[in-house]
């Protein structure tokens, strides 16, 4: 038997007990069972090798995570040695470890300025649950009671948990499982490209931040936490808001003395070419996971910022939550290591003055493409719209039937030629590892255009 065939029975194996044993996450598992589980074996820089021998450019950076690349030996030779030292400890009452110590420190001095304290968790939804804990918990502090309910937006992301999830504005989580929970609710999302038709994108953005006061008043100023977002809406399609949107934002949740919390799980740590994308507009806290390890194991956060950290410390006492995994040794060991080879290799400016722009560059010129409505990329995350028919305002444009479901064709296409990039509808989004070159994002951009092409021909 040749390598070859030994590694396809292997893979015909691996779907049989996948299928047979394994509930995924996100995933229609009737198609799954018809098609089978893509095996992903290896990853090395910007690339992963499935079990069948294909060579894939991981557009995704996995789940928007692996900003410095796969095969980072420096990492785990970090996790390694934390695990020899100190593999676990907690750090409920009274204790800690030198890991956690060392990383909320350094991710006081990452942070914008007034964010002195870190608390940790084990992903990004254990993140948000632990914000709506801490903000209800802050309001109780300052003697205002009523002040719990929490404003989002529709078609935002911020997890799976029954707080995450509802917290989200995703209606296909929101039917599954009585969502969302009391206390939360939801106005639209700047999308221009759907809602701004008749504007211009900066008065649009004025038009979308109005609707964050109108839900105020609707709910009761008194009545209102705080309000979160994420600078770009990643997972519904990497939505990016007009100029005008978040500086409105912060007045409104000023005007009114309601706290803001930046969900950062994707543009954190130099996605958008800062090390957080919300530092011009002064958020409250910050929820961070992600590109903090670059998902070489799990690790997320709240970022507290000086308003509620006083309060919560100053007046606090207790504060009755936690996880067993908050501030674990080996996570913290991982995240310390690859923060520093963010800063040594300086891929927040890199992203910032160089490839941010090229990608901004190239990318954009996809919009000549025949399918391609719209291309805009902001820092190391992009998007295109594939339309039926072109037109200069992007308001006339005719879009295909979303029962013919061109983006997961469009997606089938990009996977077989060799480059992942997600399918939001029919909005095409990437979210590259950081690390990339000059040379890669051309590779990256000729696969893009070549996968469109046949997706051009299946369509046409
Ligand atoms: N918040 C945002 C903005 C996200 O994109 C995600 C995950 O994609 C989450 C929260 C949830 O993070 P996790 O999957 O680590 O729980």
């Amino acid at each position: 038997m040749s390598d070859r065939e030994t590694i396809m029975t292997d893979t015909k194996t691996i779907q049989q007990q996948d299928h047979a044993h394994y509930l995924h996450p996100f995933t229609d598992h009737q198609a799954l069972g018809r098609k089978g589980a893509r095996v992903m074996v290896r990853g090395e820089g910007i690339y992963l090798w499935d079990s069948e021998g294909n060579k894939i450019l991981d557009g995704m950076s996995g789940l928007w995570c692996v900003a410095v690349g796969y095969g980072r030996t420096s990492i785990s030779k970090a996790v390694y040695e934390q695990m020899e030292t100190l593999p676990f400890y907690n750090s409920f009452f009274n204790t800690t470890n030198v890991p956690a110590v060392r990383l909320a420190a350094r991710l006081s001095q990452l942070a914008p300025e007034g964010f002195n304290h870190v608390f940790f968790t084990g992903s990004g939804s254990e993140a948000n649950d632990t914000n709506v804990r801490m903000v209800r918990r802050y309001w109780d502090l300052m003697g205002f009671k009523e002040r719990h309910v929490i404003i989002s937006r529709h078609n935002s992301y911020h997890g799976s948990t029954m707080a995450g999830a509802s917290l989200g504005g995703m209606s296909g989580m929101h039917e599954q499982g009585g969502l969302p929970i009391p206390g939360i609710v939801h106005i639209g999302q700047p999308n221009y490209y759907d809602d701004g038709v008749g504007l211009t994108p900066d008065e649009f953005g004025l038009r979308a931040a109005s609707w964050l006061e109108a839900k105020i008043l609707e709910v009761g100023p008194d009545k209102v936490a705080a309000f979160i977002g994420e600078p770009v809406q990643g997972a519904g399609g990497v939505i990016i808001p007009p100029d005008s949107y978040w500086p409105e934002i912060r007045r409104i949740c000023d005007k009114y003395g309601i706290l803001l919390i930046a969900d950062e799980v994707i543009t954190g740590f130099g996605r958008l070419g800062r090390w957080f994308a919300s530092e011009p507009y002064k958020p409250d806290l910050i929820t961070f996971a992600k590109g903090v390890t670059s998902g070489y194991v799990p690790l997320g956060g709240v970022l507290v910022g000086s308003r509620v950290a006083d309060v919560l410390i100053g007046q606090g006492g207790d504060f009755n939550h936690g996880f067993t995994y908050s501030g674990h040794p080996v996570a913290c060991a991982a995240a310390l290591e690859n923060l520093r080879i963010i800063e040594d290799e300086g891929l927040v400016e890199r992203v910032a003055n160089d490839t941010g722009p090229y990608l901004k560059h190239a990318f954009g010129a996809l919009a000549d493409h025949a399918l391609v409505g719209t291309a805009e990329t902001c820092g190391f995350v992009a998007g295109l719209n594939l339309v039926k028919r072109k037109a200069e305002n992007v308001h006339y444009q005719v879009r295909f039937d979303p029962a013919l479901g061109v983006g997961m064709l469009c997606r089938a296409h990009m996977f077989n030629t060799g480059i992942i990039m997600r399918a939001v509808g029919d909005r095409m989004i990437i979210a590259p590892p950081l690390v990339m070159t000059h040379a890669q994002i051309d590779e990256m951009v000729a696969l893009i255009r070549r996968a469109l092409d046949l997706t051009l021909e299946e369509v046409r």
